[in-house]
């Protein structure tokens, strides 16, 4: 379906925290976006997590929890949702924003529509 209506004007009221303290250490130069990617643990597809450190997809903790893993085990904080684009900093636990995440957010909405 065309993307002619989408209730994401935005973010959500919820707080976005602009100046997280990991972005500068934690982003991968390289990051590859491919919201097809499965799970690398349970091989699930849509709806994924990316880490923006080692560009790897994990589940949601709706699906099996591997993202949340992945960062309990690597202690690797930012993690960027294929549902809706939005970048969670598991350090700040809180929803992060960045001029640097903008071109990533922008090719998960890209291949989404
Ligand atoms: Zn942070
Ligand atoms: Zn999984
Ligand atoms: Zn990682």
């Amino acid at each position: 379906m065309a993307g002619a209506t989408t209730s994401t004007s935005g973010y959500f009221a919820v707080d976005v925290k602009k100046d997280c303290p990991h972005i500068a250490t934690a982003l991968h130069e390289d990051i590859t976006v491919d919201i097809q990617a499965p799970c690398g643990r349970c091989a699930n597809v849509g709806e994924n997590w990316l880490c923006l450190t080692c560009s790897i997809v994990f589940c949601s903790r709706y699906v099996k929890e591997h993202m949340v893993e992945h960062n309990m085990e690597t202690q690797h904080p930012i993690a960027l949702s294929f549902s809706d684009a939005s970048v969670w900093c598991y350090s700040c636990e809180s929803y992060i924003d960045s001029p640097v995440l903008r071109q990533i957010c922008n090719s998960v909405s890209v291949a989404k529509s």
